[in-house]
C-alpha cells in the first residue's frame, strides 16, 4: 500500500511538523524529524507546488547568517468540510487546513427525522452547495451523527434518542451519492473533539466533554487520547442509572440519566411546575409562551424562578452521574455543551457549584474545572471537519 511507503511517511510527517513545531523552516523540520535537508527540501517543494504549504519571512533568530525562510500551512487554498446532525437539522462548516472556520451554514429543519430523511437532507444540501466544493476542497466529508457510530465502517449502529433501532449505513450511501470519502463520529464526540483540539488553550490532556440535549453523551480524553471503546460506545453516559425509581427507559432500565436529564425531561418538568402554579411571577406561566428547552434556558439566565427550578431538577441527577464519571476518569476539566449546556449559563454555573463541591470533598486537593463549551453550535460540525483534517496527508498525497 502506498501509504506505507517512505515517500508518504515523510510527506505526512513533514506536514505535521510544519503545523505543530515552533518556527518551522526546512532546517528545523529536518532537525526535528531527523531527516536530511535534501529530503525535506524535496518534499517541501512538492508541498509548495501543491499549494499545501507557503513560505514565510523567518524571524531573525539573532544567530549569524541569513535566517532560512519559514514555512506554514497554506490557509488560503485547501479546505475541509464537516457536517453534524443535531436538533433535527444539519449544520455545516468549512475550515482551512489548520481548522480555522471559513464559513458556516445551518440546514433546513427535518421534522421527525428518520434515517432516510436525515440522509436526504444532507445529500440535497451538499449538492446545492456543490459549486462551493471546488478542486481545492479535500475530497471528503466529516459527519457528526446521532447514536453509537461505527467509526470504521461509518454506520450508525443504534440511536436510542431518535428511536432508530436499526443500523444506518450512511457512509456507503454518502460515498456513492456525493463521491466524497466519509469520516464519522457521534455528534457529541465530534463536539468534544472540537473543544479538545481548537478551544483548549492550555492543551489539557485529561478532559471530559458532556453534550446535553435531546441525547446525552460524553467524549472522554485521557492522556490526550479520545476513548473509543471496543464497540465505539465509550463515553455513552446516557444509561447510567441515577434514580432507580425513575421513568422507564427504552433500554429497559429505570431512571437512566437520559430519561431524567435530557431536553424532554427538562420541558416536562417545566410544564409540571407551571401547573403547580408555585411560581406566579414566572414568564413560563404566560399562555402564549412555548415551553421548549431553549426558552427555559433563556429565561433561567434572566433569573426566571420557574425556569431556574426546572433546570435545578436536572442538575441533581446530572451531578450524580457526572460525579461518578469524574471519579473514574479524574479529568482536569469538565466541559458542558450540547444544546442545553451551550445555551444556559445558569445550568453550567449550577453544575459547577454541585460538581466542584462534590469532587473536592471526595478527592482533597483535586479541583475540577467546570466550563461551558466555547464553540457552541459550531462545535460538532467543526469536530467533524477535524476528522477530515486528521487525514489530510492521505487525501492530499494522492492529488
Ligand atoms: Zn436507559
Amino acid at each position: 500500500m502506498r501509504f506505507e511507503d517512505l515517500e508518504f511517511v515523510n510527506f505526512k510527517n513533514i506536514i505535521e511538523a510544519i503545523q505543530n513545531i515552533d518556527s518551522p523552516s526546512r532546517a528545523n523540520v529536518a532537525k526535528v524529524l531527523g531527516l536530511s535537508k535534501t529530503t525535506v527540501s524535496y518534499v517541501v517543494s512538492n508541498l509548495i507546488e501543491k499549494e499545501i504549504v507557503v513560505e514565510t519571512e523567518a524571524e531573525d533568530n539573532g544567530k549569524r547568517g541569513r535566517p532560512g525562510l519559514g514555512l506554514k500551512l497554506n490557509e488560503k487554498r485547501w479546505s475541509a468540510i464537516g457536517a453534524s446532525f443535531d436538533s433535527n437539522r444539519w449544520s455545516y462548516v468549512r475550515t482551512t487546513l489548520s481548522g480555522k472556520v471559513i464559513s458556516k451554514e445551518l440546514g433546513e429543519l427535518v421534522e421527525n427525522p428518520t434515517p432516510e430523511t436525515m440522509i436526504e437532507s444532507l445529500v440535497n444540501e451538499i449538492k446545492k452547495h456543490i459549486n462551493e466544493i471546488d478542486d481545492y476542497t479535500l475530497p471528503a466529508i466529516g459527519l457528526g451523527l446521532p447514536g453509537i457510530v461505527d467509526t470504521i465502517q461509518n454506520k450508525i449502529i443504534i440511536a436510542n434518542d431518535l428511536k432508530w433501532h436499526n443500523q444506518v449505513n450512511i457512509g456507503e450511501i454518502i460515498e456513492n451519492e456525493l463521491k466524497l470519502k466519509v469520516f464519522s463520529a457521534n455528534r457529541f464526540t465530534a463536539a468534544g473533539l472540537a473543544e479538545f483540539r481548537y478551544a483548549n488553550p492550555n492543551n489539557e490532556k485529561n478532559l471530559i466533554y458532556i453534550g446535553l440535549g435531546h441525547g446525552i453523551r460524553s467524549a472522554i480524553f485521557i492522556d490526550g487520547r479520545l476513548l473509543q471503546g471496543e464497540t465505539f460506545s465509550a463515553g455513552r453516559v446516557s444509561h447510567i442509572v441515577v434514580d432507580e425509581n425513575g421513568p422507564l427507559c427504552d433500554c429497559g432500565k429505570r431512571g437512566c440519566l437520559l430519561t431524567v436529564a435530557n431536553s424532554e425531561a427538562l420541558e416536562a418538568k417545566a410544564n409540571e411546575l407551571r401547573k403547580e402554579k408555585k411560581y406566579l411571577s414566572s414568564r413560563l406561566n404566560s399562555e402564549n409562551i412555548k415551553i421548549d428547552s431553549d426558552t427555559i434556558c433563556r429565561l433561567a439566565d434572566e433569573y426566571d424562578s420557574c425556569a431556574m427550578a426546572a433546570l435545578d431538577s436536572i442538575v441533581v441527577p446530572l451531578s450524580k452521574g457526572l460525579g461518578e464519571i469524574c471519579d473514574i476518569v479524574n479529568p482536569k476539566k469538565l466541559i458542558i455543551g450540547g444544546q442545553l449546556g451551550s445555551s444556559s449559563q445558569y445550568l453550567v454555573s449550577k453544575l459547577r457549584e454541585n460538581m466542584e463541591s462534590k469532587m473536592s470533598l471526595e478527592l482533597p486537593g483535586s479541583h475540577i474545572q467546570v466550563e461551558q463549551a466555547k464553540l457552541r453550535e459550531l462545535g460538532s460540525a467543526l469536530g467533524a471537519a477535524s476528522l477530515v483534517l486528521e487525514n489530510k496527508a492521505e487525501l492530499l498525497f494522492e492529488m
